[in-house]
């Protein structure tokens, strides 16, 4: 059609935005059953006592193995498994590798101090699937306690929850899941509001850890004194120095996260990393 439109739209054709947008229909068509081919493999990085320095539990990111593309990062695929509901299988295969991956690390390493779990939840598992039922069927498959089990939310997965989603969040406390507010500090969500959720857990955004902005120190103190007031542990995002992980530790965060610590890494860097 671009032809028929005559010379003049050519020019207004960018070849790098419609590479972009081939790109995603390609990658959107294929997500699904590139899941059914178990295209995708779990990166895990620990989650530090910021005053003890053992590990306490290790977060699950998932990649995609692209035969063609090579290793693509969630940025490049997750919002579009949210908007084709792909997501729904994907997070299922996430859940039940991790749990079984986790289970392995307690076996591992049976007096050690316990390992928890942390998977990313997309707004959509809670909101229009079943999350509670794969949860129990991860669990109940791979023998994982639900207290090694912790599921990370965005505020706006949360933000606004009534009916069957605030449901699923209780239940899965209930259970003994803990549920952790991922990247908070970057919604809307405040902490008054988040009280009154089954929420256990906040995990600052890395944005407060590397703040410039001096009000940062005072707003990451107060956060977390009041977070603690509330029963919720806090999690410092993107610690990638020591003087970060000492001024972090100083204001109060229970566990620090990032490349200070380690990157990303496959799960038999974990068991290195846990001498087991
Ligand atoms: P997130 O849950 O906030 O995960 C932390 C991200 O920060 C990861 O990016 C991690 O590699 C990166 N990171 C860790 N330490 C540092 C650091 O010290 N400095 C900096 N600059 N970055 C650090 P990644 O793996 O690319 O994941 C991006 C996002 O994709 C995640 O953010 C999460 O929202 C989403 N995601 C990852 N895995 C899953 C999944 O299985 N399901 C869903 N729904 N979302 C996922
Ligand atoms: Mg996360
Ligand atoms: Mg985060
Ligand atoms: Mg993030």
């Amino acid at each position: 059609w671009a032809k028929a439109d005559g010379k003049a739209r050519w020019t207004l054709f960018d070849p790098e935005r419609n590479a972009h947008r081939m790109n995603r229909q390609a990658l959107s068509r294929t997500l699904r059953p590139a899941v059914e081919r178990g295209e995708f493999a779990l990166q895990y990085q620990p989650l530090v006592g910021l005053a003890d320095g053992v590990v306490r539990g290790v977060e699950a990111l998932v990649r995609w193995c692209h035969p063609q593309f090579g290793t693509l990062g969630p940025n490049r695929f997750i919002t579009l498994a949210e908007e084709t509901g792909a997501i729904v299988p994907l997070g299922r295969w996430v859940l039940a590798t991790a749990c079984r991956q986790a289970r392995r690390w307690q076996l591992e390493r049976p007096d050690g101090p316990p390992l928890v779990v942390s998977v990313n939840v997309a707004v959509r598992q809670v909101w229009d699937s079943d999350l509670v039922a794969d949860v129990a069927t991860a669990l109940a498959e791979t023998g994982l306690p639900p207290r090694l089990l912790q599921l990370e939310l965005t505020e706006s997965a949360v933000m606004g929850t009534t009916g069957r989603p605030l449901q699923q969040l209780r239940e899965l406390s209930d259970m003994g899941v803990a549920i952790a507010i991922d990247d908070f500090g970057t919604g809307y969500s405040n902490l008054a509001y988040l009280s009154r959720l089954p929420v256990s857990a906040l995990k600052l955004d890395g944005t407060f850890v590397h703040g410039r902005n001096p009000a940062d120190e005072a707003i990451v103190e107060a956060l977390v004194q009041l977070a603690h007031r509330l029963g919720l542990t806090v999690t410092a995002e993107c610690v990638e120095s020591a003087e970060q992980a000492e001024r972090l530790g100083r204001m109060g965060c229970d566990t620090g996260q990032g490349w200070f610590y380690s990157r990303p890494v496959p799960a038999e860097r974990i068991s290195e990393l846990l001498g087991a």
